[in-house]
């Protein structure tokens, strides 16, 4: 597989360390609001990067982090803490807050069938790792103390600016909006590990630490996570190109510092999407999410499908409109495939020759959109077969996952018999039979579809 390398600039075979076995990190979302949809884009890339890998036959283990803690508004080390801009807003502690749009983002996140990372870890679970790579990095002499905080000290590193292609003096304090000068820095660009001077009153998310009560740099938690979950020798990290710099930048400052070697083989990172006003972003007012989307009667996957459309390493703008012909062409689509008999017996050569052609465009640097050209070429084939032509496109929506073969009419059966349920079970309830309503309860979730009385209404999700 070929695969663009943020660190080389280049698009390089990719080389696992392990053989047959990949390690994948990926840079969590920051649970002091919904994720738009543009954080979503992001996740799609990575769960096709994950799904493609798979496919062709690594096993992938992958890590996420929540960042419940330390991300300020400059991604710097000014400007206010995300969490706390959360707690006025809407007058709840910071663990609240964390745990509800956590569980939010994940409803979102499902809905466009990303799968979970094997393993999800709130920032706030690992400060013990954090302290003991500080601990190291200020006795080796890559970090110090000033004015209360422990800093990186960007001095001591050869190619601090390894990872992006800019010049020291465009990165530095005065360049970039919304970072103040800090005079408790030996250089501007040093970046903070752990603050023990909170600015903020009433600090909720504190820790003891050998450098005093505080809390950790938004940095810090990924090298922290990454290392603890995935070893001191990573293949793939990856995020969205505002990542590289200064937070992916400064991952691999403080990771290869502690560690005395190189860390990670391969960065990867998606393009934004935009909308008509530029980059999508959390702190820029109304948020577009998916389960909004849904309210106005898109089916998500439309969504992943649009995202599909176009490639991981190109910026994507949204519109309706533009949406709007995403859902028709994939309304079409899974029509045509529903239309397909399952006849004749499997046609091996010609499902290689497909299967081969799908995996040279995977390869390729995840070119997914081509992948899409060969769906339009195999359903347009009158040499295919039907059963050839449904155990392709099987196989290939284990990367795309769009659920091409499950009909519309399934769709909508599924939907309308748990509405019946939910109505059932709500005149269960008032005529104050609640075993009746907790055994219809319990019956669908075996199912898988669990329901959730909200203030709104019971609501119900397809666990996965
Ligand atoms: P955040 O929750 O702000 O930490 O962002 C979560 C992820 O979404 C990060 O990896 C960002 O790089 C990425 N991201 C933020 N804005 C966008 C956007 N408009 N389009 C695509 N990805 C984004
Ligand atoms: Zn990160």
């Amino acid at each position: 597989m070929y695969i663009y390398n943020t660190l080389t600039r280049k698009k390089e075979e990719f080389v696992e360390i392990k053989k047959g076995h990949v390690g994948l990190y990926t840079c969590g979302p920051t649970v002091y609001h919904y994720a738009h949809i543009g954080n979503i884009r992001n996740y799609i890339g990575h769960d096709i990067l994950e799904k493609t890998l798979e496919y062709l036959g690594y096993k992938v283990k992958r890590v996420m982090n929540i960042t419940d803690v330390g991300h300020l508004t400059s991604d710097s080390d000014s400007g206010e803490d995300k969490m706390e801009v959360a707690k006025k807003r809407e007058g709840k502690s910071a663990y609240e807050i964390a745990e509800f749009y956590t569980a939010a983002f994940f409803d979102d996140f499902k809905k466009v069938n990303c799968d979970v990372p094997d393993i999800v870890s709130p920032a706030t679970d690992n400060i013990d790792m954090y302290i003991k790579i500080i601990e190291k990095l200020l006795k080796d002499g890559y970090a110090y103390i000033s004015g209360g905080n422990v800093y990186f000290d960007i001095s001591k590193l050869k190619d601090y600016y390894v990872l992006t292609n800019h010049k020291e003096d465009e990165m530095v304090v005065g360049a970039r909006e919304g970072v103040e000068e800090d005079n408790r820095k030996r250089n501007q660009a040093d970046f903070a590990l752990w603050f023990t001077v909170s600015k903020f009153e009433n600090h909720e998310m504190l820790w003891d630490s050998p450098f005093g009560r505080g809390y950790p740099g938004w940095h810090i938690e990924c090298s922290g996570i990454s290392i603890k979950y995935l070893g001191e020798y990573l293949d793939i990290h990856g995020g969205g190109v505002d990542n590289i710099f200064p937070h992916h930048t400064n991952e691999i400052a403080q990771s290869e510092s502690y560690l005395g070697h190189k860390w990670c083989n391969y960065w990867f990172h998606n393009e934004h999407l935009l909308d008509q006003s530029g980059k999508m972003s959390k702190s820029n007012g109304a948020i577009l999410t998916v389960s909004e989307l849904e309210k106005r009667g898109y089916n998500p996957l439309s969504f992943r499908f649009m995202c599909l459309n176009s490639h991981y390493r190109k910026q994507l703008v949204f519109s309706f409109d533009a949406l709007d012909q995403a859902e028709q062409t994939y309304k079409k689509l899974k029509d045509k495939i529903s239309n397909i008999v399952d006849d004749g017996e499997l046609e091996e050569d010609k499902y290689n020759s497909y299967n081969q052609k799908f995996i040279d465009e995977i390869s390729n640097d995840l070119n997914i959109s081509n992948t899409i050209t060969i769906l339009y070429d195999l359903l347009k084939d009158t040499e295919v077969n039907g059963k050839t032509k449904l155990a392709l496109i099987n196989s290939f929506d284990k990367v795309w996952s769009l659920d091409l073969t499950k009909t519309i009419e399934e769709d909508k059966e599924l939907t309308e018999y748990i509405l019946s349920k939910i109505e059932q079970r709500n005149n269960a309830k008032k005529e104050k039979n609640y075993s009746l309503a907790d055994q219809i309860r319990n019956e669908l979730l075996e199912k898988g579809i669990e329901l959730m009385d909200t203030r709104e209404g019971t609501k119900y999700k397809i666990l996965k």
